[in-house]
């Protein structure tokens, strides 16, 4: 089936607004300076369909970084590239079980990143960018989360240059993965870029679009445009499915039952194929880095929409 009607769409979205408006769980990211300083209060959530249709509450507009959302669809333009087999081996596609900042996990898989959600899986797919030096795979990277979101996205130099000067651990991370053989890049510039990456600016709106997108076989709903193959589409949900949401990939596919992707800076999409996306935005998270009450508003649309992959009726 398709979405509900779309006087009903708005009108649930809206009652999912209006019933999450006062909830205050969990706690502003700080290990990054500058999202400590984020507006814990703001809450938007934004609904796209693919035929084109957006329903936009709250703060949809507002404007944060994406952090690590931009993982899934930097994934989808190198397994664009490179295709199925390549990233399927190169980068994995097992869920850790662990924090998506761990060293541990590289230990224990023999120096393979496991899965393109985690820092280390979206640093080794960051480094398999084509692009002959880091400013040409910028280029392509802003292109096409541009394309996924139809308008220009510009970086928060801000945060850009506030994670820079505290990501040691990402840098570690990608001298790890370099010291196993399994980065061909320069890590100290494949890290710079990821960095970037997850400073770049979206919204809630943005987001659903860009899930809707995926949802779309790769096609923007909004702007018309091919983005990625369908078939890279069906490859990246399934990925988000095993790990968009970390060590709590479990719990969120159980109590929500589509892809989604969440980013320490409070944003998350929850993506219906051949339906739809959702994106929330609020900046308060769980232990996992996920945001909750993102999480709650996507459990609450996914069963009022009837979302639910493995729902038979
Ligand atoms: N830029 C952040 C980091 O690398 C992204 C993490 C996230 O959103 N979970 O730590």
């Amino acid at each position: 089936g398709s979405l509900p009607g779309w006087d009903d769409v708005d009108a649930l979205v809206s009652a999912t607004y209006d019933r999450l408006r006062d909830d205050r769980d969990g706690t502003v990211a700080d290990y990054i300076p500058k999202l400590a300083a984020a507006e814990p209060d703001q809450f938007g959530i934004a609904v796209a369909d693919v035929a084109g249709g957006t329903h936009d509450v709250g703060d949809a507009w507002a404007p944060f970084t994406i952090q690590s959302i931009s993982k899934a669809f930097v994934y989808a333009l190198v397994a664009e590239v490179l295709g199925h087999e390549v990233v399927g081996e190169r980068i994995g596609v097992n869920n850790t079980g662990l924090p998506f900042d761990s060293v541990v996990a590289i230990e224990l898989n023999d120096g393979h990143p496991m899965n393109p959600m985690v820092n280390a899986g979206a640093i080794a797919t960051t480094a398999l960018l084509p692009g002959a030096s880091p400013d040409e795979k910028w280029s392509r990277l802003v292109a096409a989360l541009s394309a996924f979101a139809g308008h220009r996205l510009s970086i928060d130099e801000q945060v850009y240059a506030s994670e820079s000067a505290s990501n040691d651990r990402n840098r570690a991370l990608g001298q790890l993965l370099r010291s196993y053989g399994r980065l061909d890049a320069d890590p100290a510039e494949t890290v710079d870029l990821y960095t970037r990456q997850c400073a770049l600016l979206v919204s809630a709106h943005d987001l659903a679009v860009m899930g809707a997108t995926l949802a779309d076989g790769g096609v923007n709903p909004v702007s018309g445009e091919q983005v990625v193959s369908p078939e890279v589409c069906r490859d990246t949900l399934a990925v988000l499915a095993a790990s968009g949401l970390y060590e709590h990939s479990g719990e969120w596919l159980f109590e929500i039952g589509v892809p989604g992707k969440s980013g320490v800076s409070g944003g998350i999409v929850a993506i219906a194929p051949g339906k739809g996306a959702i994106g929330a935005f609020s900046p308060r998270l769980d232990e996992a880095g996920n945001s909750v009450r993102g999480q709650r508003a996507a459990a609450q649309l996914s069963r009022a929409l009837g979302l639910n992959v493995f729902a038979s009726r």
